[in-house]
């Protein structure tokens, strides 16, 4: 097994089963308090053992990252499910998408605001409808026929920090993505004993954003994206700027046509394609082979990664 690490802003590793991000942004060491420095490498490590664990069970990749992206969206430390921002009308408005590298099938939900874990209500557009992406009530109509999806209401997402950071924003009439308190996207991508890929990501967003802004998360091609033949990808970041450049599927495609690896793939698209955009964030990307790759060009980008034989690493901050 070689090494895993992760610490670099351009790191690749081999043999990885499940690679996740909590989010990216100018995550600074000075600006974060060792407790919840402590609860983020906490969160990021049970979301991968529950992952790994369906792993060694013989899950499907899909099953994976579902189960993986839900704890991280119970995590209120996170910004996706419990733990989402707040739109500029002080309501979390969450978006999820999830897709399957056998047979590219993917499904999508944007702009709901009473479902416990969107990832899951993503997974059933993708298996129990004909569609790919929905929206706000139509959404959550689905979601009221289905046993599986949790309803809730807006006070399960509300809490005193993101309230505050609404507070802040609106104070200095901007949309974060990279302020210091800002608690990012999560996602993840894996792939399954028999090498498919699957990939997820879910979030509330930026705070402070239009009501009815829908960013790169829950769009197929931007902000995730599977292909066996190539890559899963999920992405964090500026979402306009990762629409723009269709950041996951780029990455994809770049291993496609150029026969780029993953890592040359994704470095190029974050580090320069972005770069030159002057859109910030990263990705997690990672092959069929276990060839995988978590570049970012913010300051920082929680992550973590589990290989085959359970080793773990987690990471925040980076280096060049
Ligand atoms: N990409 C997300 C969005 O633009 C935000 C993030 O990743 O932090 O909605």
């Amino acid at each position: 097994m070689g090494n895993l690490d992760i610490s670099r802003n351009d790191a690749a590793v081999v043999d990885a089963v499940l690679v996740i991000h909590g989010g990216a942004g100018t995550i600074l060491e000075e600006n974060l308090t060792a407790a919840r420095e402590a609860a983020c490498y906490a969160g990021l490590e049970k979301a991968l053992k529950v992952g790994y664990a369906l792993w060694q069970a013989g899950a499907d990749a899909l099953s994976i990252v579902e189960a993986t992206v839900r704890v991280l969206e119970d995590d209120p430390i996170f910004n996706a499910g419990r733990g989402a921002v707040l739109n500029d009308q002080g309501i979390a408005e969450l978006d999820a998408s999830i897709m399957r590298g056998v047979d590219r099938m993917a499904g999508a939900i944007t702009g709901v605001t009473t479902i416990k874990n969107p990832i899951t209500l993503a997974r059933a557009v993708l298996e129990k409808t004909s569609f790919v992406f929905l929206s706000g009530l139509g959404a959550e109509e689905l979601a009221a026929t289905l046993e599986e999806v949790e309803i809730v209401g807006q006070d399960y997402f509300f809490t005193d920090e993101r309230w505050k950071q609404l507070q802040a924003q609106r104070a200095s009439n901007s949309v974060s993505l990279s302020e210091d308190n800002k608690f990012g996207t999560v996602g993840a991508v894996a792939r399954c004993k028999e090498n498919h890929l699957a990939a997820a990501t879910s979030t509330g967003g930026m705070t402070n954003k239009r009501h009815g802004r829908i960013g790169d998360s829950p769009m197929i091609g931007a902000g995730t994206w599977a292909d066996d033949a190539t890559c899963a990808v999920s992405a964090t970041g500026h979402g306009e700027f990762f629409i723009r450049a269709a950041v996951a599927h780029e990455i994809s495609a770049r291993m496609r046509h150029a026969k780029e690896s993953v890592s040359v793939a994704a470095d190029g698209v974050i580090h320069e394609e972005l770069m030159t955009m002057g859109g910030s964030g990263g990705v997690i990307a990672l092959a069929a082979n276990g060839d995988a790759a978590l570049p970012f060009n913010t300051a920082g980008m929680y992550r973590g990664v589990i290989a085959a034989d359970g080793t773990l690493a987690t990471a925040i901050y980076g280096k060049r």
